[in-house]
């Protein structure tokens, strides 16, 4: 199985997971030119893809998903609340219904060779989820806006050989920064986005032996850069309780306006 970041971060995300025979994006949030560009920088096409999972309706995950779905007519897949919101959001266009399917957290289903599982997510949207897609005994997963993580999320993201997770912001820099203070606090509150900090206590309870990718996404164009991203995830795995270091796992940084190394599980 392949993952690849075509863009991540608070200004848009595309994610592309897909076997020999099935390919998907998880969000359309960048223009449908730039999605066609990373998808021709690994050989494939728009209209290879089976599908498009989409996590939430803010426009940083969607903004070009009318166009690519009207072009090659690719099904779309959501909860049912977050459906709503992208039939009823106009500057996508028209979106036939026939292409919009309905799908339950917690509840597995198949796309060609991929079984996908939704979960719920804390975030300030109608209905949100993460993904965790399998294929054969490998399964990756995308994991972003998320205001925080719980038994829940943990149990979720158990077992996997690669993830792109959340780490959206570095808490001092919000704190001194420009945002106005709604908008700090919504950022941290509950259903905001996974901080530095917590992105990383986050994979202290889920790495293991066969871990083999890690990729921290949704950055922050004013709050984090990569760097302070990286360095902080590392230390907190490193002193936080878990048997591992961070030197024990690949981690890199999934970039915000080009394309992530491609990651083989
Ligand atoms: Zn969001
Ligand atoms: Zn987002």
């Amino acid at each position: 199985m392949r993952m690849v970041s075509i863009a991540s971060g608070s200004s848009g995300n595309c994610i592309y997971i897909g076997s020999e025979s099935t390919h998907i994006l998880v969000d359309a949030g960048i223009s449908n030119k730039r999605i066609e560009q990373g998808l021709n920088e690994i050989g494939l096409k728009g209209g290879e893809m089976d599908g498009i999972l989409i996590t939430h309706e803010h426009s940083d995950h969607i903004k070009g998903l009318g166009v690519l779905s009207r072009k090659h007519h690719l099904p779309i897949y959501g909860t049912q609340a977050t459906l709503d919101e992208i039939a009823s959001t106009a500057s996508l266009g028209a979106i036939d219904r026939e292409l919009l399917h309905p799908i339950f957290p917690d509840v597995d289903f198949s796309l060609g060779d991929l079984t996908i599982k939704a979960f719920s997510i804390d975030h300030d949207a109608a209905d949100p989820v993460a993904y965790r897609v399998k294929n054969g005994e490998r399964t990756v997963a995308v994991a972003t806006d998320m205001g925080h993580f719980d038994s829940y999320i943990i149990e979720h993201l158990e077992g996997l050989d690669a993830i792109l997770l959340e780490s959206n912001h570095d808490v001092r820099m919000l704190e001194t920064g420009p945002y106005p203070y709604y908008l700090k606090r919504r950022i941290l509150g509950d259903k905001g986005h996974l901080s530095n900090e917590n992105a990383g206590r986050l994979l202290s309870y889920i790495l293991h032996d066969n871990m083999k990718k890690i990729l921290l996404g949704h950055l922050s164009r004013e709050n984090n850069y990569e760097e302070l991203a990286y360095e902080t995830v590392r230390l907190e795995i490193d002193e936080g309780e878990c048997p591992y270091g961070a030197s024990d796992f690949s981690i890199s940084v999934a970039h915000r306006d080009r394309m992530s190394e491609i990651v083989h599980v």
